[in-house]
């Protein structure tokens, strides 16, 4: 195989052309901001060596990529049990949609859909009243990031306009699913969404995806077994509507969000992120899903 640098340049240069296409997400007013011509690309390999190019080093919003960790600590706190609460199939609608909560009595599909998200912060916060601040804690140490941080305007601008979470986090509660009061639940999980953190500092937060639930000072994040299964749900739910053409053109567990980040891992190998904050009718980063593509191409690396 190339050397992985050589193959992100390339990839970075094969992408030049392209670069601004999609649909930069302003349906959160403050995350249309963003220049769309931003691309950057990380790959933390399991020997610890780093490879990126592009603004991998340039914060952004990760978004939905925050529903990775609250998992991680709900998945410590409650272990199997938090499974009584959410789901773990596709749900084959937009990831943020009402309809299947009326048929299923408030309960969401998976995790990584935002209604799973509001389940699972509201099952953190049942056992630590800080939620809001545990998941930043838990990116900036897995990061190893000083500077990871809530984009307090981001987590305004959706706490202004997000009627649609905050329809969501109403109608749980109407079932009894959230057992909290909703206002904390919804001010944290807008927070979490909010977190500002680069490639480079995901790709290393997420290395103990790649390592049977190690982070990367050897502590224990998860079980190898918990972790197996994280990785299958990113799989199978991690992309939106996407998880099939992903793992069809991709071939890795990932997670994305609407500010243009994926995450994505490759067991007993690396862990990585890509960044380029035009979006597809999917909401997935259009130039990372490319990226993504690419590398699992040239290197033949994948899971299957
Ligand atoms: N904060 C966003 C929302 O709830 C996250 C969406 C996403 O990245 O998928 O709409």
């Amino acid at each position: 195989m190339r050397d992985l640098q050589v193959i992100l340049d390339d990839i970075h240069q094969q992408l030049q052309p392209f670069l601004g296409e999609g649909k930069v997400a302003n349906y959160i007013p403050q995350l249309g901001d963003v220049s769309p011509k931003k691309f950057g690309i990380a790959i933390r390999a399991s020997d610890g060596k780093m490879f990126s190019t592009g603004d991998a080093q340039e914060a952004f919003s990760i978004q939905s990529i925050s529903k990775l960790f609250t998992l991680t600590l709900a998945l410590q706190a409650h272990g199997d049990r938090l499974w009584h609460r959410v789901g773990r199939e596709s749900s084959g609608n937009p990831f943020n949609s009402l309809v299947q909560l009326e048929k299923e009595d408030g309960v969401p599909r998976n995790p990584f859909i935002n209604a799973g998200a509001l389940i699972v912060t509201d099952a953190l916060y049942q056992t630590d009243k800080n939620a809001k601040d545990v998941v930043l804690d838990l990116v900036r140490r897995l990061g190893r990031s000083s500077t990871a941080a809530f984009d307090v305007e981001v987590a305004q601008s959706e706490r202004t306009h997000g009627y649609r979470n905050l329809a969501m986090a109403n109608f749980m509660k109407s079932f009894g699913t959230i057992h909290s009061d909703v206002d904390p639940i919804v001010d944290a999980y807008f927070h979490h969404c909010s977190i500002a953190m680069s490639c480079e500092e995901l790709a290393t937060a997420c290395s103990f995806l790649a390592a049977e639930g190690l982070d990367t000072e050897g502590n224990r994040v998860l079980s190898a077994s918990q972790t197996k299964k994280v990785n299958a749900l990113m799989l199978t739910c991690g992309t939106y509507d996407a998880a099939g053409e992903f793992a069809y053109r991709v071939g890795l567990p990932c997670k994305s969000g609407v500010g243009g980040g994926i995450v994505a891992s490759m067991p007993g190998e690396f862990s990585l992120c890509v960044w380029a904050p035009g979006l597809d009718s999917n909401g997935n980063s259009l130039l990372g899903l490319k990226a993504l593509e690419l590398l699992t191409t040239e290197t033949g690396i994948s899971i299957f």
